[in-house]
C-alpha cells in the first residue's frame, strides 16, 4: 500500500482534509460558555496544515466564517451582539510580553496599553475572534472590519512557541495556530485548563500525521 495513489483519497466531511490527515474521529465536542467564532482569510489554503475546521470540531458553541469583511457581529449572527463583551485576538505590533511579564493572555485598548480592569473586563468575555490565515491575511481582515474596534482586544504571549515549529514558520515567536490560540483563551477564560490539554494533543496528533504523509505520500502535502 506504500505507494497508494495520492487521487485515491476523500477529503473528510469535517475538517476539510484528506483523509490521511484526518484526526477528526473520537473528538467530543467541548461544552464552552465562551464562544468561538474564527473569520478565514478566502486565500487561507494550506488545507493540510489549517487548523480552524478542526477547532470548530471541538467546541459545541463556534462557528468558522469565511470572507474578507462583514458589517458586524450582529450581522454574522442574526441577532443582537454586544461587540464590547466580545474579545478579538490581534497581536499587531504589541507585544504581550513587554506588557505583562506575568501573564500569557492580556486585553489591551486601541493604542495596544494593557487596560487597567482586567478580571472585570474578562469575566464579561462572551465570545473571541480568531482571525484565520497568514500574518498578512489576518492584518487585512483587522483592518477590512472596523467593527472590530468596539471589540475588546487580547493578545496572548504564550510560554513556548507554536507546536507547529519548523513545518511552518510563524513569523514572530508569540503567533500561534488557531487551534492553539483558541485553547488557551477558552482555558484561561473559563479556568479550565483540559481544554488546552484536549486541543494541544489533538493538533499534535494532527501534526504526527502531517509528517507521516510528507515522508510516505509527499504529493498530498505539497503546497
Ligand atoms: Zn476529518
Amino acid at each position: 500500500m506504500e505507494n497508494q495513489a495520492p487521487e485515491n483519497t476523500t477529503d473528510c466531511p469535517h475538517c476539510g482534509k484528506p483523509a490521511e490527515l484526518c484526526v477528526c474521529e473520537g473528538i467530543a465536542a467541548i461544552d464552552n460558555k465562551v464562544f468561538v467564532l474564527i473569520l478565514q482569510h478566502p486565500q487561507e489554503q494550506d488545507r493540510s496544515l489549517a487548523t480552524a475546521r478542526l477547532t470548530t470540531l471541538h467546541f459545541k458553541n463556534a462557528r468558522l466564517a469565511i470572507g474578507l469583511s462583514w458589517p458586524s457581529l450582529t450581522k454574522i449572527f442574526g441577532r443582537p451582539v454586544d461587540p464590547q463583551r466580545w474579545a478579538v485576538l490581534y497581536l499587531g505590533s504589541t507585544k504581550g510580553a513587554d506588557l505583562a511579564p506575568d501573564r500569557d493572555m492580556v486585553l489591551v485598548d486601541r493604542k495596544g496599553a494593557a487596560l487597567g480592569d482586567q478580571k472585570r473586563v474578562l469575566r464579561e468575555i462572551e465570545g473571541i475572534i480568531l482571525l484565520d490565515g497568514t500574518w498578512s491575511q489576518a492584518k487585512a481582515l483587522w483592518w477590512r472590519n472596523a467593527w472590530m474596534l468596539k471589540c475588546r482586544r487580547v493578545v496572548l504571549s504564550p510560554r513556548q512557541p507554536s507546536r507547529y515549529g519548523r513545518v511552518r514558520r510563524e513569523p514572530r515567536r508569540d503567533a500561534l495556530s488557531t487551534i492553539e490560540a483558541a485553547a488557551m483563551l477558552v482555558a484561561r477564560l473559563e479556568d479550565r485548563p483540559e481544554v488546552e490539554t484536549t486541543l494541544t494533543a489533538s493538533f499534535e496528533r494532527m501534526l504526527a500525521r502531517y509528517r507521516d504523509v510528507k515522508r510516505s505520500h509527499p504529493a498530498l502535502v505539497r503546497r
